[in-house]
């Protein structure tokens, strides 16, 4: 915070706040201040939050989590206090400047975020231990994946088995996307039947402690058209380049161009129309951003995800995305799944 100048903070993400206090209820609010830590939630959560919370003085109160922060003095004595301008509402941004008139607010993105970028070796466990359950939900599917079954019932047997399998949920939305639908990198499964000769793309995660795995693989049903089978190729040799490419004190963007020269090089490289990867944590989505737009610097103990994909319109699409955590000479590939193209 001194090197923010700011008297204080007030988290209002609940990621962040998760990451700094362990409470993992949907409403609550952190102020820390130098000499001060509080967790406000609502009576809901007093137990669990008694069970939880580590290292902040509790207020489990009644008069929405701004008014009780105010009733208990949270920032009694700052002159200047940061707050989350990409979490905190605007409803509650009036409210902050309403309660606490002597107080100066201003925007303070981020913080949490670069402190959560690098993890400790209990959270890489955890991530760790939510690649191994998706790994294990991936060769649960190979084993009842069929033609003539839908992209819903593929979706529901995933989120099935995460959950027969350990993970407390589903990491995030799962993507299957079978046939022509796997040009759309986020598309959403449907009751479209996988048929023969159809590539499927399964995009999923799993999470433990809150922390989340991120993993997709493409598989083949029979025998797909040769330009897929070669787009897979470039896409396996793009994911394999970075993966031996990837290592901390890199830059982001440096990371991204050995996948997207990669894939260029191939022929396909119009139709890789994303970033390379992602930071993932308590979040799927998280910093650093590995993209050729970002500016910056990779970090050992970050985790990332490496998930190249070519998307050909009306043809298909194909992406390899494995979590990775960096080192300072490389990478531990923290997702085992194959990634030569299995043929069903
Ligand atoms: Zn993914
Ligand atoms: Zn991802």
């Amino acid at each position: 915070m001194k090197e923010h100048a700011l008297d204080a903070l007030v988290v209002s993400s609940l990621a962040n706040i998760r990451y700094l206090t362990g409470f993992s209820g949907s409403n609550a609010l952190a102020v820390v201040t130098a000499g001060k830590a509080f967790l406000i939630t609502d009576s809901r959560y007093a137990l669990q939050s008694a069970e939880e919370v580590r290292g902040f003085r509790r207020i489990i109160g009644r008069r929405g989590l701004l008014g009780d922060a105010a009733a208990r003095g949270a920032l009694r004595g700052c002159r200047t206090a940061g707050f989350e301008s990409d979490s905190l509402t605007y409803a509650q941004y009036r409210s902050l400047r309403k309660l606490f008139s002597g107080v100066r607010f201003k925007p303070a993105p981020g913080i949490v975020e670069a402190l959560a970028r690098i993890k400790d070796p209990q959270e890489v466990a955890d991530i760790a231990e939510a690649a191994a359950i998706s790994d294990r939900v991936f060769s649960g599917v190979l084993g009842l994946l069929r033609p003539g079954m839908t992209e819903r019932e593929i979706a529901s047997e995933i989120s099935r088995l995460n959950v027969g399998l350990g993970s407390e949920s589903d990491a995030f939305d799962i993507i299957v996307a079978s046939g022509p639908r796997g040009a759309l990198p986020h598309a959403r499964p449907t009751d479209r039947r996988i048929r023969k000769g159809d590539f499927v793309l399964l995009d999923f995660g799993s999470t433990i402690r809150g922390y989340c795995s991120d993993m997709t693989r493409t598989l083949a049903v029979g025998n797909a058209p040769r330009r897929l089978r070669e787009a897979y190729r470039a896409v396996r040799e793009a994911n394999e380049s970075a993966v031996a490419a990837a290592r901390g004190g890199m830059k982001a963007r440096d990371l991204d161009a050995v996948a997207r020269g990669s894939i260029r090089r191939s022929g396909f490289g119009r139709y890789f129309v994303h970033s390379l990867g992602h930071g993932i944590g308590l979040r799927v989505h998280e910093s650093p951003r590995v993209s050729p737009l970002s500016r910056e610097v990779m970090e050992s103990g970050n985790v990332i995800t490496i998930e190249p994909g070519i998307y050909i319109p009306g043809s298909g699409g194909v992406r390899i995305e494995d979590d990775v955590l960096l080192g300072p000479g490389g990478c531990r590939i923290l997702t085992k799944s194959p990634r030569e193209l299995i043929v069903l």
